[in-house]
């Protein structure tokens, strides 16, 4: 394994900060925005590696560069200097592995190995779905050593295959770079190691493979498609907020809105829910629910459940729907506030769902609400949807409020996304 350290003869590329900057990498942020870089060795190119040097031109940390993007650097380490050898590297690697020891049993084998810049791998997610892996680029500054970083990943944890995805703002370089979005990495089980030729890594895009992988999550099997799905395939950050609508379905007609594949809908269907009712705008969401719910019919409760799905767009269907209809109403959005200007409008967006769903509720009924917006905090959310209950002129006690799960941790305001509210109207 060799991930190259410098990926040109270049000097090292030298880096000065603000002091407020300064403070913020000392502290553990993982980010350098532009306006506060004050000085540069030189320019620098996508992806190599910056060191930024202390007032006192002492090293303060190291991490990738892009000179295209607002977030200037990544840090990947900060304190003492560290050289980023292939030893550093596999120790990055596998201290984020060693976090998930003992989280899963082999009823759950669909789970985040690698969270970003929470894991020390700064814009980079891998899953792993049974026997594939994903891996999802978020930066460019990845791209000059992404081959290595495949190949140390499969070396370690010798998958089937991995299929390699990148956001929609990096399509371009990525192309530019040689990779193709979506593109699987075929290995024989085994056989990948750290003497790996290189060549082998190179993506495929004559294979046969319809994308398709069937995993577990807490013993019931789901369908992802891991090559063309959302985000990786399968909304992996849900599992333990599933678990919790699980124990509390038991007899209840069960609204799952914005259910994308029915993950929240086999929890509670095995949960001895009575019906449930997926709605989303997607139909291609709604056939992989309907899917989903075929792989489970063994399960005698999953079998027993009515399972409706309903093709709309769940803002305009809410405003319509009956009231008092359901004995659980589940909201999942996508994220409200893509950016910050957007945050006011998500958080009256948010109160007019919760306010909405709480309208389609029975009486001693349960209203799950989810958000996913970064840009809106906890508080801000939580106050949105405790807002609406307040409004509906009903009794509710408030269940329990949940963050993030343990393979997606959150180590920085930033990375914050995830909240869920869980209430019993009285
Ligand atoms: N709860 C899901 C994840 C939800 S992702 C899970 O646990 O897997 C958000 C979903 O909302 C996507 O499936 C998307 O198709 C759907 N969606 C987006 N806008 C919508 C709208 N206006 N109405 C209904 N569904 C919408």
């Amino acid at each position: 394994m060799t991930v190259p350290t410098q990926p040109s003869r270049a000097p090292t590329l030298r880096l000065r900060v603000t002091a407020a900057a300064e403070s913020i990498v000392r502290a553990g942020h993982p980010w350098v925005f532009a306006g506060s870089v004050r000085e540069q060795s030189r320019e620098g190119t996508t992806g190599e590696l910056g060191v930024i040097f202390d007032r006192k031109d002492r090293f303060l940390a190291i991490g990738l560069f892009d000179p295209d993007s607002p977030i200037r650097l990544r840090v990947l380490h900060a304190g003492k200097p560290a050289a980023l050898d292939d030893a550093w590297w596999r120790g990055r690697l596998c201290a984020a592995l060693a976090k998930r020891q003992g989280l899963f049993d082999d009823t759950t084998t669909g789970f985040r190995w690698i969270h970003g810049e929470s894991d020390g791998w700064p814009g980079l997610v891998l899953d792993r779905y049974a026997s594939a892996l994903v891996l999802k680029i978020y930066t460019a500054a990845w791209l000059p050593r992404l081959e290595d970083v495949t190949r140390l990943i499969a070396g370690e944890l010798n998958p089937e295959r991995i299929v390699v995805r990148f956001s929609r703002n990096i399509l371009d370089a990525a192309k530019a770079a040689g990779w193709q979005d979506g593109a699987v990495l075929e290995l024989a089980s085994g056989t990948a190691s750290a003497q790996t030729p290189l060549t082998t890594f190179r993506p495929s895009t004559t294979h046969s493979w319809d994308g398709l992988v069937t995993f577990q999550e807490s013993g019931l099997r789901f369908e992802a498609d891991v090559v063309r799905g959302q985000k990786t395939g399968f909304f992996l950050d849900q599992r333990e907020n599933r678990r919790r609508v699980e124990t509390l379905a038991a007899g209840r007609a069960v609204l799952n809105a914005f259910s994308f594949s029915g993950g929240f809908s086999l929890y509670a269907a095995r949960g001895g829910a009575t019906g449930v009712t997926d709605l989303d705008i997607s139909a291609h969401a709604l056939s992989a629910a309907r899917r989903n719910f075929a792989l489970n019919t063994s399960l005698e409760a999953v079998a027993r459940c009515r399972h409706v799905a309903v093709q709309a767009d769940a803002f305009e269907w809410l405003a319509g729907a009956p009231s008092a209809k359901f004995g659980m109403v589940i909201l999942d959005p996508p994220s409200l506030a893509r950016r910050e200007a957007e945050r006011p409008g998500a958080i009256q967006a948010y109160e007019r769902l919760a306010g909405m769903g709480l309208k389609a509720l029975k009486d001693d009924g349960v209203l799950v609400a989810a958000s996913c917006s970064a840009h809106v905090t906890e508080e801000e959310f939580f106050g949105a949807v405790r807002r609406a209950a307040a409004k509906s002129g009903r009794r509710w006690k408030e269940l329990q409020t949940t963050g993030h799960p343990p393979d997606h941790p959150a180590t920085f305001a930033e990375a914050r996304y995830l909240k869920c509210v869980f209430l019993e109207s009285l």
